[in-house]
């Protein structure tokens, strides 16, 4: 199985769909994210089996440039509260909320200037999509027209399908041929924990 703790979310996140890869990178790259980024990654990382505890060290050790009290303070409290280790809400208490989906990433608050969250596919221009997919390693040119003639007919989770069928391309055939997974097991994807699920199964 895998380990799943603060330290090795680095190398998991290579699994991640392009929705937690540019939070992540973001968060990297500037040391913080905003509300919505660390909710819709905080839930995420909990739908990946990281404990509340694990989670907070994580967010602790990558908000480097902030105090353990100012962190303490300001942060603690909402990532508790996505745990359900705290709150009012007798139904969420002890379970906490629920790892977004894609259909609630596409739908719900879109992100300002000077916000990660959302889903790059939606809500990235079709440059700078191209320009994150590259980075992430997606240089396909057939897969990068194929991308945006989705994003051009609203097809997003599609789009984010077609990335991650590219990406897994012999392990896919493999699983195929061999009766590993079925068909339902190929269905697409629609929730980014799905994503990661499958290919980290995949990758191993
Ligand atoms: Fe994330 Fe879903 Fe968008 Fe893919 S389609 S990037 S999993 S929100």
């Amino acid at each position: 199985g895998a380990t799943i703790n603060a330290s090795s979310i680095d190398s998991l996140s290579a699994h991640f769909p392009l929705c937690m890869r540019n939070l992540h990178m973001t968060l990297r790259k500037s040391n913080h994210l905003k509300h919505f980024g660390r909710l819709q990654y905080t839930l995420f990382l909990k739908g990946l089996g990281l404990t509340m505890e694990d989670c907070l060290i994580f967010w602790r050790q990558s908000f480097k440039l902030i105090t353990d009290e100012t962190f303490n303070k300001e942060y603690r409290y909402n990532i508790r509260h996505s745990y359900g280790d705290v709150g009012g809400d007798a139904v969420r208490r002890g379970r906490g909320y629920s790892p977004f989906s894609c259909q609630k990433i596409l739908t719900e608050h879109p992100p300002g200037s000077g916000e990660s969250h959302g889903c790059p596919y939606r809500h990235f221009s079709v440059d700078n999509l191209t320009s994150l997919l590259q980075v992430t390693g997606v240089n396909d040119r057939d897969v990068l027209r194929g991308v945006k003639e989705d994003v051009d007919k609203k097809r997003f989770h599609i789009a984010c399908n077609r990335v991650f069928e590219w990406a897994h391309k012999p392990e896919i055939r493999q699983v195929k041929d061999d009766g590993t997974w079925k068909t339902a097991d190929l269905d697409t994807i629609v929730h980014p924990n799905t994503y990661f699920k499958r290919s980290y199964l995949l990758k191993r």
